[in-house]
């Protein structure tokens, strides 16, 4: 860890280069903080303490499942299985929203979210437009040249998906691992990536491949999930829960590990945001426009005319709501 003498000397060597980004700036009740989105650069001054009236109003990070469509069929799958896709225009209206009232970037899922035929414009127009980060998450079985061509340059970041190694991943995937390992070389053309590792009995034994796998083809993030119950299924069992703690809690890999909120629980974690709670810190828009607290809640607010601005203050009035009613 670096000491306070080697932390100015790193700032004094990059400072030509931080000033000369431009940050979008997020005041919130940890401090301001400034964002990069071509380098994924974050600087908390939490020294700075904002009003509360200038606090960002949008959540700092939203995911939109674009579609519920998919090439696909996981077992572990939270997607819902009806039709649902997002109408365009009205997802450019709550982009330019979302990026006005301090929104920092956006992940796009699904469903498979290459499903979706207008992505690589509307990562264009993200781009062109907002000052929001793209990153989305993909099986990557659809990604083409072309489609590597037209979204180059645009995406901040990308997630592959990738739970266990060879048969393991063939067996929950239904998709040959070869074909998988082959599309790490579009990925690549694309963005700098991680890979998303649903964790459970059968994929926790293969995690030390999997990080060295990740770790040769380039991933800068391993993304743990342990699995939810979902459909039928009743998510990461006990043993695999004991099992992983005790994994991270030794783990000295060479990738940036993190996990997901739902599975965090008796894992160690770094929040440097301990004061930006609930839909400060983030939301989920569904593939049929409704905003909820997370992609796991059956509750949300319909976005409507209105925007969805309006839709996240409902959901936090309903939320306040069913508080007091348990009060
Ligand atoms: S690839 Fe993702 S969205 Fe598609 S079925 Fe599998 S888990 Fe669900």
């Amino acid at each position: 860890m670096a000491n306070e003498q080697d932390l100015i000397l790193i700032i004094y060597k990059n400072l030509k280069r931080i000033v000369s980004v431009e940050w979008k700036t997020r005041p919130g009740p940890d401090g301001l903080h400034l964002y990069d989105r071509a380098t994924g650069t974050n600087i908390l001054f939490d020294e700075v303490e904002c009003p509360e009236d200038s606090w960002a109003l949008a959540p700092r990070q939203v995911s939109i499942a674009l579609t519920n469509s998919c090439n696909l069929c996981c077992p572990f799958c939270y997607a819902p299985k009806e039709p649902a896709e997002l109408d365009y225009q009205c997802l450019l209206g709550w982009l330019d929203e979302l990026d006005a009232n301090g929104c920092l970037g956006v992940g796009f899922g699904g469903g498979e979210p290459l499903m979706f035929k207008k992505l690589p414009t509307l990562c264009e127009y993200i781009n062109e437009s907002t000052s929001l980060a793209v990153t989305f998450t993909t099986n990557a079985h659809m990604l083409t040249s072309s489609l590597v061509d037209a979204l180059k340059g645009k995406v901040a970041y990308l997630r592959v998906s990738m739970d266990g190694i060879g048969a393991t991943y063939e067996g929950l995937r239904g998709k040959s691992f070869a074909s998988l390992s082959r599309q790490f070389e579009l990925v690549k053309a694309i963005s700098p990536f991680g890979i998303n590792y649903v964790v459970n009995a059968q994929t926790f034994p293969e995690l030390d491949g999997a990080i060295s796998l990740a770790s040769e083809l380039g991933a800068t993030e391993f993304l743990l999930l342990p699995e939810q119950p979902v459909r039928g299924r009743s998510g990461i069992d006990e043993d695999a829960v004991a099992g992983l703690q005790k994994w991270v809690n030794s783990y000295a890999g060479p990738i940036r590990l993190s996990v997901s909120e739902a599975g965090a629980e008796g894992l160690p974690v770094c929040n440097p945001l301990v004061h930006e709670k609930g839909l400060r810190s983030y939301a989920h828009i569904d593939a049929t426009g409704r905003v909820k607290r997370s992609s796991f809640d059956s509750e949300g607010a319909k976005i409507d005319a209105g925007g969805v601005m309006r839709a996240l203050n409902k959901l936090q009035q309903l939320t306040e709501d069913s508080r007091e009613d348990l009060a």
